[in-house]
């Protein structure tokens, strides 16, 4: 039998965190919040003789996108009609691009294997990046009968990056896909709220004999609104294609659809070509024409991306790769370590505390961290006081989670709290007095060579301290009282 390799190429369409809409002043609403048909005026709902404007700030935002992506910004652009009727689109045509698409030729570094993530990277190629137009919002009545209509989210802008077919697995698409979502994400211009549809997918998918370098016939799947979904629908139309290869029959070309309910792809209207939309150069806009000069002033202005702050946590602050992928992971994350390390943190520690602690009373709070009432200030004080003593790991997770309920800062809490460590040499040392005095079979099992049970006085020492004693004195001087009384 064959061994075939898929082909797929991805089409990120993603809305773009505008005040206002793409070609008039409606301001773009929260999907799910607002109610439907509220932010809507003539211009997005198609009404005749209606004037579209373009909107400056999705063009910054799309630049900034495309930029990001490594695209080259074409000077010249056109928007252009794109024909088709359907209920959620009332001019029976959508204003996109075409020919002159915004930005072309741009690529991504992916992980392949995301368990390691400074190792095996791929670059995927992307082939435009265009703006136009969403429709409306349809949603199909449960008893059959009939549809609603929301127009708020016609005419919000809607940018479209569109990758070459240079993957070749499911992970692959997934991970281009997860990348592409934090690179909208870091610039600002997406929330990636993927529940309320703001990024979606499409996805082309053919298979080869594996070692060709023909493409075999694809097929297209519309509407993915989540990674599930992505994955699942290219799961199922790759095992649907090799079986018809198989079997010996040839793979139509297609636009399909993917239901969720049925767990499969159905064909929505066999092949669709360009042509078949009658695009043509939209008369109510001029070309538009974008200078060097801004190009490079939207240049200027992108963030540090994070594979670039990746880069340079690892030699700058080194730390892991573990760590510096999960704090380059999200940018309000990063944002807050440098914070912290510039606030005179330690990166290892800081890296270690946020990742192995912070993380996980904020997942046990569900806040993200621009919620939190622990600032880098406060953590860099906190480690302050372990670095000096003051208190040890234990205490310091405690003296974190109190920080992190009422927003004290550590000194305070220790102050407040008595959780100053222990480390009169004196103190400790009637401590461990007692704790030999009140365990005599312990003392003599341990005198007669089980000597496994030293660690269980250290903690017998650090319970009667409450957990203060200063750990390095407990060993020290426990030592030093069990080698008495051996000697003894
Ligand atoms: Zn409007």
């Amino acid at each position: 039998m064959t061994e075939y390799e898929p082909v797929i190429g991805l089409e990120v369409h993603a809305e773009l965190l505008t005040e206002s809409k793409m070609f008039c002043g409606c301001r773009v609403v929260d999907s799910v919040e607002a109610p439907p048909n509220t932010a809507v005026c003539p211009v997005c709902l198609g009404m005749p003789g209606m004037l579209p404007v373009i909107n400056r700030r999705a063009i910054e935002m799309a630049m900034r996108v495309a930029l990001a992506l490594n695209c080259t910004i074409q000077p010249h652009n056109v928007f252009a009609r794109k024909n088709y009727f359907y209920p959620d689109l009332p001019k029976a045509y959508q204003i996109s691009q075409y020919e002159l698409p915004l930005a072309i030729n741009g690529w991504v570094d992916i992980d392949i294997d995301a368990d390691q993530p400074e190792k095996r990277q791929k670059r995927i190629y992307i082939r435009r990046v265009h703006l136009e137009e969403d429709t409306g919002k349809l949603t199909h009545l449960e008893n059959g009968h009939g549809s609603l209509i929301d127009f708020n989210r016609s005419g919000v802008p809607l940018l479209e990056i569109v990758s070459e077919p240079d993957m070749n697995s499911i992970p692959e698409t997934r991970n281009y896909a997860m990348k592409i979502r934090q690179i909208l994400r870091y610039l600002g211009v997406n929330s990636g709220d993927m529940e309320k549809g703001v990024i979606r997918f499409e996805a082309n998918v053919s298979l080869r004999p594996a070692g060709s370098t023909q493409l075999g016939t694809r097929t297209e799947i519309k509407n993915l609104n989540s990674f599930r979904a992505l994955t699942d629908a290219i799961a199922y139309e790759l095992d649907r294609q090799q079986e018809l290869l198989d079997a010996g029959k040839e793979i139509v070309q297609d636009t399909m659809g993917w239901s969720e309910a049925r767990r499969e792809t159905f064909s929505q209207r066999g092949k669709e070509e360009a042509h078949d939309y009658r695009y043509f150069p939209e008369p109510d806009l001029p070309p538009l024409a974008i200078s060097a000069a801004w190009v490079e002033e939207v240049k200027i202005s992108l963030p540090e991306l994070p594979d670039a702050k990746m880069a340079r946590y690892l030699t700058e602050h080194n730390i892991t790769p573990y760590e510096a992928n999960v704090l380059a992971e999200e940018r309000p994350v990063a944002e807050w370590y440098e914070a912290t390390v510039a606030a005179d943190g330690d990166p290892s520690a800081v890296a270690n505390w946020m990742i192995n602690v912070l993380f996980s009373f904020m997942n046990e709070h569900k806040l993200t961290i621009e919620q939190i009432k622990v600032t880098p200030a406060g953590l860099v004080e906190l480690l302050s006081l372990i670095e000096a003593e003051i208190i040890n790991n234990n205490t310091a997770k405690e003296v974190l989670a109190i920080m992190f309920t009422t927003g004290r800062s550590a000194q305070e809490v220790v102050d407040e709290r008595g959780l100053a460590q222990i480390s009169d040499e004196e103190q400790i040392a009637t401590l461990i007095a007692q704790v030999l005095d009140d365990n005599p079979e312990q003392v003599r099992d341990y005198l007669q060579g089980k000597e496994q049970l030293r660690g269980w006085f250290v903690g017998q020492v650090m319970r009667s301290s409450r957990g203060k004693a200063n750990p390095t004195l407990v060993n020290k001087l426990l030592t030093m009282q069990l080698s008495s009384l051996k000697e003894a």
